[in-house]
């Protein structure tokens, strides 16, 4: 039987970028000790709190079809959340709770695109965003940033891609480049969204990640709140990852139909998972705060380990769990030199090239395992990159 053309072509043919993870997972069966500094998951598991919050609810019976929008009581906690961050007013009724802020990410491109829409994205760029445009029967069409720019987008090359586009799809802090967007930046992207008439989709789940400058949220800007889908999720903030609960923020009216949306796809997310994320919000700011002190601290080193030399350099990092690395100077393309330190080093890290063209000659580190073992193996990386230089 032959399946839709929108299923088979979510990847657009190619490959899907992580050939150099599958392989370092296949050398880990074959018994090799492989350092994977591949995926952004914590080295931490869920607080036994939060665990206990969700076995509670569960126990106590909530384990039956749950509110499809998301309870009331976590959509108003997320609600509080952001009126508190943004200054935003915002309300229950801005807030859908949606099982991760990937499933989030689907459905605002659903909310905003008609199939065969141009939606824009921002190269070097979460994998998964060229596909998801795909899925719901859009066109993906990149602004390449470079390197020198820091891969911030240049106002240029925004006003350059927007015309006959529907929607924007930012990610701040960043992943995979770990970069914070200036003002400036976020100035320029809210001029061309109103310019052109465009959905701004707003990727903000690393938003508890910041080590350098601030995070500010687009919706804030000026006239911005009425063409701004906010992503964000208690994955990377909490360290739920596994338990799949994010949020879509937006104008009323657009809620609205994502929860009919919701109520034909997902059904919403289960009931003791929303009381688990409602009360680890609760919690804090502190429990934030140590959720991300780890990768702080591994940042702040990464800075010290690649003083001194010329072979590796680093994009600033100023943000997010993961640091890019420039490896240009190897004559290397990022995924012979992922390919070669995988071989030679047995660790695994994650081409430039996995994430679009921009990012070419670099490679992303995620720094997701303890400080000795990510120092150690950082320090083999940059030896190793030394070795390479003609
Ligand atoms: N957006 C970005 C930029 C990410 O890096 C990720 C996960 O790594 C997600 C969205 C999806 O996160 P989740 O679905 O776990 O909330």
């Amino acid at each position: 039987m032959e399946l839709s053309s929108r299923i088979t072509n979510i990847t657009g043919g190619g490959s899907d970028g992580w050939g150099v993870f599958y392989k370092a997972r296949r050398m880990i069966d074959a018994g090799i000790n492989v350092t994977e500094l591949t995926i952004g998951e914590h080295d931490i598991r869920t607080a036994p709190d939060i665990l206990r919050a969700m076995y509670d609810a569960a126990s106590g019976g909530h384990t039956g079809y749950a509110e499809v929008p998301g309870t009331a009581s976590l959509r108003r906690a997320v609600a509080a959340r952001i009126a508190e961050r943004t200054g935003v007013p915002t309300t229950a009724d801005n807030v859908l709770i949606t099982p991760g802020g990937q499933a989030a990410l689907f459905a605002a491109h659903m909310a905003a695109c008609n199939p065969g829409d141009t939606a824009l994205f921002v190269d070097p760029y979460y994998a998964t965003y060229p596909g998801t445009i795909r899925g719901v029967g859009a066109m993906p069409k990149p602004i390449v940033t470079a390197p020198d720019t820091n891969f911030e987008p240049t106002a240029d090359a925004i006003n350059a891609a927007a015309p006959g586009a529907k929607s924007l799809l930012i990610n701040t802090p960043n992943n995979p480049t770990g970069v914070v967007y200036s003002d400036t930046t976020l100035g320029a992207i809210a001029k061309t969204c109103q310019d052109h008439d465009l959905w701004l989709i707003s990727d903000e789940v690393y938003d508890t990640q910041v080590w350098q400058g601030t995070h500010t949220s687009p919706r804030a800007l000026p006239d911005m709140a009425d063409r701004t889908l906010v992503v964000g999720s208690m994955s990377k903030s909490h360290a739920m990852t596994g338990s799949r609960v994010g949020w879509i923020c937006g104008p009323e009216a657009a809620i609205n139909h994502l929860i009919t949306l919701a109520t034909h796809t997902t059904y919403g997310v289960p009931g003791y998972i929303q009381d688990a994320a409602e009360f680890a919000l609760g919690q804090g700011i502190e429990v934030e705060e140590a959720v991300a002190a780890p990768f702080r601290r591994r940042r702040d080193l990464t800075i010290d380990a690649l003083a001194g030399q010329n072979a590796v350099r680093a994009v600033p990092a100023q943000g997010a769990m993961y640091v890019m690395l420039d490896i240009r100077a190897t004559g290397l393309s990022g995924d012979t030199f992922a390919n070669a330190l995988l071989d030679a080093e047995h660790i695994a890290v994650m081409p430039g090239e996995s994430f679009g063209q921009a990012a070419a000659g670099h490679v992303r580190v995620a720094m997701t395992i303890d400080d000795d073992a990510y120092i150690a193996a950082l320090n083999r990386l940059i030896q190793f990159a030394q070795t390479q230089i003609k």
